[in-house]
């Protein structure tokens, strides 16, 4: 985004890009929306983008890709084993990095396979300033028991902190004195952290977790996923690197860890990942679980065009109006969403704009899932398809009881590079005739349930018919507006 102030006075985010290829939307009437939610059994991962008009679920794979990215992908140098590209790809993080391995996999998850096979044992304890879905997910498989060590300010969805993604040291030395460092084997540090809503960690905090790990002897692992946003929060939110390149602080960042691993459907705007290291003692140990799960050493599942275009695409993260494109939409929103006094998540963070549903929809009961079910009225409401963040998205405990989350979230991702402002203020508009209405909107339960990831394929009904209800309401304010 470009520093341009308007003579208006207004504040709008300048795109530094063209949109040289489009893709046509549809937006199809809410009795259709109705039909579809219903179908999809209110789970917005269920939806088929047909019936979709802005898919705001996730950043994952469906960033914008640049000219150049496209066109490196022509020259992908396609071989099972030995690949030039694969060596281009290798040199890019070597050099953006500064670690000297690469190990590819297909994409983030796949890395934390791996990951936890090799260093969780049953009782191990992982640290991390907050899980993510799938990380979680493996290490608990592997017998490993998750603390959070998240600062409390972290969890308070109105904030003006600027890093509520920072780990609490004092939480952190208290957990080594508890359980010794033996039953440690690594602390995960997450950037832009993903379920509180894309916060950052400093630059700062991350040297003060790094002290105490080395005295312990802890590995840091660090989850670069959303890395591009938490570089940019670093360099506007952190005084002392404000005159510090977005190359530097990556290099400091990466310098820092033992281990990072990366989904490159988020950094390097692509669909791939990775997991990169200096340490030959980890390599070894590791290797042999990337031609067991993903493909031999030089692919790693992913296709050569893609690795390309990760390729071109870090080397573009490095750049500040890049990194800055995604942030400064979701901050617009945000801003846009606190005139109106709808509650949302402060201060705006990476990945997309999270309205706190805990408060939007207040009166439906925690069990009924209120992050569900305004996921469901969003939808129906502007064909908008978020993300449910919250109680839905976690997993039962082994005597089968709900675990309520902290937070009960409904992410709108803003995929970077892929909306127009005109896109965004529809968005706002929607959801501001929702939240007039919000009343009206109700809960959800599960009907069909899976153990694992349920919030993935689960299926679910409304409690009541608030559904057909908002619908007529929708129809009585709009008319026959779509
Ligand atoms: C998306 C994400 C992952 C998983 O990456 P995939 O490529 O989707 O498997 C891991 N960690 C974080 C923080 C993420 O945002």
């Amino acid at each position: 985004m470009a520093n341009v102030k308007f003579y208006s006075g207004e504040n709008i985010p300048l795109e530094m890009h063209k949109v040289r290829i489009v893709q046509k939307l549809q937006l199809v009437p809410i009795e259709r929306r109705l039909a579809a939610v219903t179908e999809a059994g209110n789970n917005t991962f269920l939806l088929k983008n047909s019936d979709i008009f802005l898919d705001m679920l996730t950043d994952s794979g469906v960033n914008a890709m640049s000219d150049r990215q496209l066109a490196s992908m022509m020259e992908a140098d396609d071989s099972y084993a030995g690949s030039a590209t694969f060596t281009k790809l290798e040199s890019k993080l070597q050099e953006i990095m500064g670690t000297k391995y690469f190990l590819p996999a297909h994409q983030g998850r796949a890395c934390e396979n791996i990951l936890a096979e090799v260093f969780v044992t049953p009782g191990s304890i992982i640290p991390m300033n907050y899980h993510f879905t799938t990380a979680k997910s493996h290490i608990v498989r592997h017998g490993g028991i998750i603390e959070e060590i998240l600062i409390d300010e972290g969890l308070n969805p109105v904030s003006d902190h600027p890093f509520k993604g920072n780990v609490d040291i004092d939480k952190l030395k208290a957990l080594i004195a508890r359980y010794g460092t033996d039953k440690i084997p690594f602390i995960r540090l997450e950037s832009g952290t993903n379920l509180i809503g894309g916060q950052p960690f400093s630059l700062e905090n991350m040297r003060e977790v790094h002290k105490v790990c080395r005295e312990a002897g802890i590995m840091i692992m660090l989850d670069a996923s959303l890395l591009a946003d938490n570089l940019y929060f670093i360099k506007t939110r952190e005084e002392k690197y404000k005159n510090t390149s977005i190359r530097e602080i990556m290099r400091t960042i990466c310098g820092l860890a033992d281990i990072i691993y990366f989904s490159a459907r988020k950094l390097g705007c692509a669909r791939g990942g990775g997991i990169c290291t200096n340490s030959e003692a980890l390599y070894l140990k590791i290797r042999e679980f990337v031609p067991l799960y993903e493909g031999f050493l030089t692919y790693g599942g992913m296709s050569v065009r893609e690795m390309e275009a990760i390729t071109v695409g870090l080397e573009e993260t490095m750049d500040e109006d890049m990194v800055s494109q995604g942030p400064i939409f979701i901050e617009y929103m945000v801003e846009e969403f606190k005139k109106r006094k709808i509650p949302v998540v402060t201060p705006a963070g990476g990945l997309g704009c999270h309205l706190n549903a805990m408060e939007f929809v207040e009166h439906i009961p925690q069990k009924e899932y209120r992050a569900g079910g305004l996921a469901s009225a969003v939808y129906l409401t502007g064909g908008v398809r978020g993300m449910e963040r919250g109680t839905l998205s976690e997993q039962r405990d082994e005597e089968g009881n709900e675990i309520y989350s902290n937070m009960e979230l409904l992410r709108l991702a803003l995929p970077r590079r892929v909306f127009t402002m005109s896109q965004l203020k529809y968005a706002v508009d929607r959801v501001e005739w929702l939240y007039e209405n919000r009343k009206m909107v109700g809960g959800l339960k599960y009907v069909d349930e899976p153990k694992v990831l349920r919030f993935f394929f689960g299926r679910l009904a409304p409690v009541s018919d608030w559904q057909e209800k908002l619908v007529a309401k929708f129809r009585a304010d709009f008319g026959d507006s779509l």
